[in-house]
């Protein structure tokens, strides 16, 4: 089979054979599906030569390229030793040794580590630790969760209870348990005149207010610091977290921390939540763990919540589980990307070449249509100021053609690269996605 005909073959059967996330699957009548035969750094490539500059990190896990070598000699040898063994009962050192190095990465503060596999098990993971810890120190009637206006958790049932995106949630509305939301910090939404921070200050005010009233209810409030991803590349100021832990403190109502997206140094530090100096008493964390290569996820957590779980009777212990918890390949993959973040210097790295897109990208931001261009560490967004309700599948296939991976969020355009983006390719990028928008609206 020739490879033109390979690529028609597979997506006919795929568009068939498999049920494909987010997607109406009748809209591959008009939207083909991309085959992609391989991949090597920041390249996809289908079976007729196409490529792809994935500038999106294929939904925001990979930091370090496809196929980085590092990580496959690590994988390699990790495959000669142990793939997997269930770890209730048994334990192996490349789990112990990702524990570890994670805990020291945030100073031993969240020094004990449950692992899922990927990002909504995390978000479960955690509303389930808030509230069996308050229910093992005496406060069963704190069942209540919090979050933000515009937020994104995941969407199995108990973490879709806690996003707040109607077209992922309105469907299922009579499945999910009544979550309380306060005003997102979001900057885009403050007055005319008012600063991020002054807004980020009069949101903290709003979620003052909730917990006066209810925290005799409320377990947890979870948010993702700094950036609500899923809902648009939402970016806020760091006193909000300041803000929303101290209430925390205050009105004993645990803070969590999703830092699925934002973790592993996309935000700039290596964590979002360190901007603010805060610790939170959970961070869930997946997606860059493993630099992009196998599913993983863990969740965080502090001396003292492990502490009310530690005891001679069963039912006060935590007893979730996945059956591929703490995999010894993804483990591997997960150090052999610490690894990386420790050798090449990577968060410093990172600053001087996000310092450098925001200047090749200083024109987007000057686009007749463009609206509040905004950078987060390696995370670059703005709106686009179009009622076309096709917009974002019109972009993503003008993008296609222009050998772009990027899929905006409604009106929304983001990059989030893999971190080893070249000079060339954010030429490319940015280059591109003006002369798409000049295409689009000429
Ligand atoms: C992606 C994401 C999740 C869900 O992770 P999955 O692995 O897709 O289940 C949760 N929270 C945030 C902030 C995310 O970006």
């Amino acid at each position: 089979m020739n490879a033109g005909t390979h690529n028609t073959d597979l997506l006919t059967r795929s568009a068939c054979s498999v049920w494909h996330p987010c997607t109406q699957m009748k809209q591959h009548e008009s939207l083909p599906l991309v085959p992609i035969a391989r991949a090597r750094g920041t390249w996809l490539y289908d079976f007729d030569g196409r490529r792809y500059l994935d500038a999106i990190s294929s939904w925001w896990v990979n930091l370090f390229g496809h196929a980085n070598p590092r990580i496959n000699a690590a994988l390699v040898a990790q495959l000669a030793e142990l793939e997997h063994v269930m770890l209730a009962g048994f334990t192996h050192e490349p789990v112990v040794q990702l524990s570890e190095r994670l805990a020291g990465l945030t100073g031993n503060t969240l020094g004990h580590c449950f692992y899922g596999s990927d990002g909504a098990s995390a978000t479960e993971i955690a509303l389930k630790m808030s509230y069996h810890y308050w229910r093992n120190s005496g406060r069963s009637e704190k069942t209540g969760f919090i979050s933000l206006t515009n937020s994104y958790h995941g969407e199995t049932l108990g973490a879709l209870s806690v996003t707040d995106v109607a077209l992922f949630k309105d469907v299922y509305a009579p499945l999910l348990r009544q979550c309380a939301q306060v005003p997102s910090p979001d900057f885009r939404l403050a007055e005319n005149g008012e600063s991020p921070r002054a807004y980020a200050e009069r949101c903290a005010q709003a979620l003052e207010r909730y917990l006066e009233s209810h925290h005799a209810q409320t377990a947890a409030l979870i948010v993702e610091p700094l950036v609500q991803g899923a809902t648009g590349m939402a970016m806020y100021d760091a006193e909000y977290l300041r803000r929303a832990r101290a209430l925390c403190e205050r009105f004993e109502v645990h803070l969590i921390a999703d830092e699925i997206m934002i973790g592993f140094g996309r935000s700039g530090t290596f964590f979002a939540h360190q901007q603010a100096d805060i610790v939170p008493d959970f961070l869930c964390l997946s997606k860059g763990i493993t630099g992009g290569y196998l599913p993983l996820s863990v969740v965080m957590t502090t001396d003292k919540v492990y502490a009310a779980f530690y005891d001679d009777s069963v039912t006060r212990g935590f007893l979730h589980s996945h059956s591929y918890t703490g995999n010894a390949l993804a483990c591997r993959a997960a150090l052999a990307t610490l690894d990386i973040f420790r050798d090449d210097d990577v968060i410093n790295v990172n600053r001087t070449k996000a310092a450098h897109i925001s200047r090749v990208a200083a024109p987007l931001a000057r686009h007749a249509r463009v609206r509040n261009f905004r950078n987060t560490g390696m995370i670059w967004a703005f709106d686009v100021d179009t009622d076309d309700a096709e917009f974002a599948r019109n972009f993503h296939a003008a993008a296609l053609e222009r050998e772009l991976l990027l899929r905006p969020i409604g009106n929304t355009v983001y990059f989030m690269p893999p971190y080893v983006i070249n000079d060339r390719e954010i030429d490319m990028l940015v280059t591109r996605t003006l002369e798409i928008l000049d295409v689009l609206f000429k």
